[in-house]
């Protein structure tokens, strides 16, 4: 059945060469029940791993039912582990967060075989642990747990038995009721190869071999092997069956163990895995924030821009092209009132006009200080503006031309300095000068980036030369008649300007006249520039979310190397454990994902309830952050798996 010739493995430790085994040649046949024995240090166990195929030789032939495998490939030969052996540990190995049963089961979920599971049933019942079916490793003593093991390793009915010092680790009784059932699982037919140096176990054997120095020094045997007929051989055709065909694709079945398994392994681990959720959690909820303000705000704009009306445009000084430093560019144009009564005067391209300057004052009421955007505008600022005061009444052409000291003053501007009391007819000081509040405006709303009732509005003259002391105006403020006019009346008031100030050709870009398009454009681009700054903040903050679900999976990975060595010693292949570990860490950051997404919306909610800030989330922004947990959970976690899939099942198995 299994044939080894001339096989050698040798062990570098410092500099001294190890030769764990050492030109060993050995043939065991179907039905055998064979003992190794030997001291410690002298290859048993290496032995047993090479007929296992944990583990492979560093020279000579392995012969698997007169096929030679030496040279087999990683997934074949995990394959042929799953499928033609059965290996007990002396440490046992079971999997401590799984049943018996569910330890039973599992070398059939690698040979795509769940559908089985009575299988798993019947061994365990066969071992005499009916009752002990739904307990836990940590739940048994070290007999029952060693029989659970031994049901395991039939369930996939191998054709050989390996046991590495399965009584190692256990007292008499115990030792002997794991005895007791290999002998009968070898009366059955059933070959069995154990190690042991105890001379009670091995004496229950038909051959014993003894090993000294990674040699095998005698081989005796008494010839009562059973009976042909209940020989369960393996053949040449059997291996080739399993090589050749691929495994049922157990895709599904597999997932939806690693996905228990996932789950199990989360909750053994709550503390560790909820802090590594949480890192995850807050950045998907930062994220989908921060997007929501954006976007937001910019509704709030398109809002703003849409009550002005698509007719407006707007005249100001400085050259649009080299905005913000155009002070410095010499040649600026100055607007005056005679400016726009000029353009006032083109009848039939504009309705109404309105001159404005603006700046920032300190406003004072009794005991309360606020500071605040102060607007000096003409009276056709309400018409255009969509800002009728609700309350009270706005500023008249007589007010402005009296340069009047009264405000008109908007809801937070209200709230701040008056609270409950009514602001009509009171007297507050705006940069020290007595102003009489005669009207509130409208509410017109607030974002993350810019609240629009934070202002007052006085009349144009006033604010000139008695708040600010300039002698310019700010900007002009133009409707035109229709939306189909605005060219030619852009057209005219340049017209009316170059013509006003005497302008050279080259002195025309000393003023600007945008419309609603080009301004509407401008504060998309701040805000969007502003969103986009805050979503990689939030970004950022999800990476570092991803590096800690990778390290608490290295963690896990370190801790459950001997899971690994097991599984893989039960057939599972690299890529096995490497799905296995990946869907963990994906189904960490995807639940950090939706708890994000729905603290985050709740985050966005309580933003527009107490802050009074639009905040909108958006689909887009819930479906980018899921991806982008996926992926960071992906990411994060391919090294980690990736680092668990090429575990050494020995080195694994071994590790302590
Ligand atoms: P046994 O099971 O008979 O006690 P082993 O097969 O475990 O012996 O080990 C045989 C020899 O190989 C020992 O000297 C041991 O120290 C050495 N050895 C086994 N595994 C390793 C390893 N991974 N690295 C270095 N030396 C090893
Ligand atoms: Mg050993």
């Amino acid at each position: 059945m299994i044939e080894v010739k001339n096989i050698h493995k040798t062990y570098l430790m410092g500099q001294v060469e190890v030769k764990a085994l050492n030109d060993v040649s050995l043939k065991i046949t179907s039905g055998e029940f064979v003992a190794i024995m030997g001291a410690s240090g002298s290859g048993k166990s290496t032995l047993m791993h090479v007929l296992g195929l944990l583990d492979r030789p560093d020279a000579g032939a392995y012969y698997l039912g007169g096929r030679d495998i030496t040279k087999t490939s990683d997934v074949e030969l995990a394959a042929l582990r799953n499928r033609v052996v059965g290996f007990v540990f002396q440490q046992f190995h079971l999997l401590p967060r799984m049943t018996a049963l569910e330890n039973a089961e599992l070398p059939l979920v690698y040979a795509g075989k769940r559908h089985l599971r009575e299988r798993a049933y019947q061994e365990i019942e066969n071992v005499g642990l009916k009752d002990r079916m739904s307990h836990r490793p940590n739940e048994m003593s070290g007999g029952q747990q060693q029989r659970v093991a031994i049901a395991r390793s039939l369930v996939n009915e191998p054709f050989i038995i390996l046991a590495d010092e399965p009584t190692g680790n256990l007292d008499s009784k115990s030792k002997d009721e794991i005895i007791a059932i290999l002998k009968s699982l070898n009366q059955k037919g059933k070959t069995i190869v154990i190690v042991t140096h105890e001379k009670e176990v091995a004496i229950h054997a038909r051959r014993i071999i003894q090993m000294r120095d990674g040699r095998i020094i005698s081989d005796e045997s008494k010839d009562d092997r059973p009976k042909a007929e209940e020989l369960v051989s393996l053949e040449d055709e059997a291996v080739n069956e399993i090589l050749s065909r691929p495994r049922k694709s157990a895709g599904e079945t597999k997932f939806i163990d690693y996905l228990r398994q996932a789950v199990s392994t989360m909750f053994s681990h709550k503390m560790r895995s909820l802090l590594s959720i949480l890192g995850i959690l807050i950045g998907v909820a930062a994220v989908i924030a921060m997007l929501a303000l954006g976007s937001g705000a910019k509704e709030a704009i398109e809002k703003q821009l849409a009550s002005l009306g698509s007719n407006l445009l707007l005249v100001r000084p400085g050259s649009a092209k080299v905005q913000g430093i155009a002070m410095e560019a010499g040649a600026v144009t100055r607007f005056t009132f005679n400016d726009v009564a000029a353009i006032e005067k083109l009848n039939d391209l504009v309705a109404r006009a309105y001159p404005s300057v603006s700046g920032r004052g300190q406003l004072v009421y009794g005991n309360k200080n606020w500071n605040t955007q102060i607007e000096g505008d003409g009276t056709a600022y309400p018409q255009m503006r969509a800002a009728e005061p609700t309350v009270g009444r706005f500023f008249t052409d007589q007010e402005v031309k009296m340069r009047d000291k009264v405000v008109v003053i908007g809801l937070t501007v209200a709230r701040e300095l008056f609270g409950d009391t009514d602001p009509l007819g009171e007297t507050i000081k705006i940069n020290l000068n007595n102003f009489r509040v005669i009207g509130i405006l409208p509410e017109k709303g607030a974002n993350a980036f810019h609240d629009q009732d934070d202002l007052v509005v006085i009349p144009v003259t006033t604010a000139m030369y008695r708040v600010f002391g300039k002698q310019y105006i700010d900007s002009v403020f133009v409707e035109a008649r229709g939306p189909d006019l605005l060219d030619a009346a852009q057209e005219s008031i340049a017209k009316i300007i170059i013509k006003q100030h005497h302008l050279s050709k080259d002195e025309e870009d000393s003023f600007q006249i945008r419309n609603m398009a080009d301004i509407k454009k401008t504060l998309e681009a701040t805000t969007k520039t502003m969103s986009l700054l805050l979503g990689s903040i939030a970004a950022i903050s999800l990476i570092v979310g991803g590096i800690g679900i990778m390290n608490i999976m290295l963690v896990s990975v370190t801790e459950r190397t001997r899971e690994i060595g097991l599984r893989k010693a039960i057939g599972a292949t690299n890529k096995d454990i490497m799905v296995q570990f990946l869907i963990e860490s994906v189904l960490m950051s995807f639940i950090g994902g939706v708890s994000g997404i729905l603290l985050g919306s709740g985050a966005a909610a309580l933003i527009t309830l107490f802050a009074g800030w639009a905040a909108r989330v958006s689909l887009s922004s819930v479906v980018l952050s899921t991806t982008f947990s996926l992926i960071v959970g992906m990411v994060f976690g391919l090294w980690p798996a990736k680092k668990a899939s090429q575990l050494d099942p020995i080195e694994a198995v071994r590790y302590e």
